[in-house]
């Protein structure tokens, strides 16, 4: 993750394609702070085995994502969607 200039409102630069990402953006984090932008974010199906996978070893991620999710689902969203939060 390459941090820019603050002062800008600019926060990283998508890992997958590189674009300049900005507080307000919608975006997907994963671990060690590497984020990428919504379209390159993976759906929350595909987090959701991520996440599922690193369970052993990353077991508080696992347990913050299945709350996460829980809600993306009680608020209507679907595991279709892109998994992202505002920056
Ligand atoms: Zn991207």
């Amino acid at each position: 993750m390459s941090l820019a200039n603050d002062n800008e409102f600019v926060y990283a630069a998508c890992e997958g394609c590189s674009k300049t990402l900005r507080f307000g953006d919608k975006v997907f984090h994963y671990a060690e702070g590497i984020m990428v932008c919504e379209p390159c974010a993976p759906t929350w199906a595909e987090a959701n085995q991520g996440f599922k996978r690193d369970a052993f070893e990353n077991p508080d991620n696992w347990r913050d994502f299945k709350v996460r999710l829980r809600r993306h689902l009680a608020n209507g969203g679907t595991l279709g969607d892109k998994c992202v939060v505002i920056l």
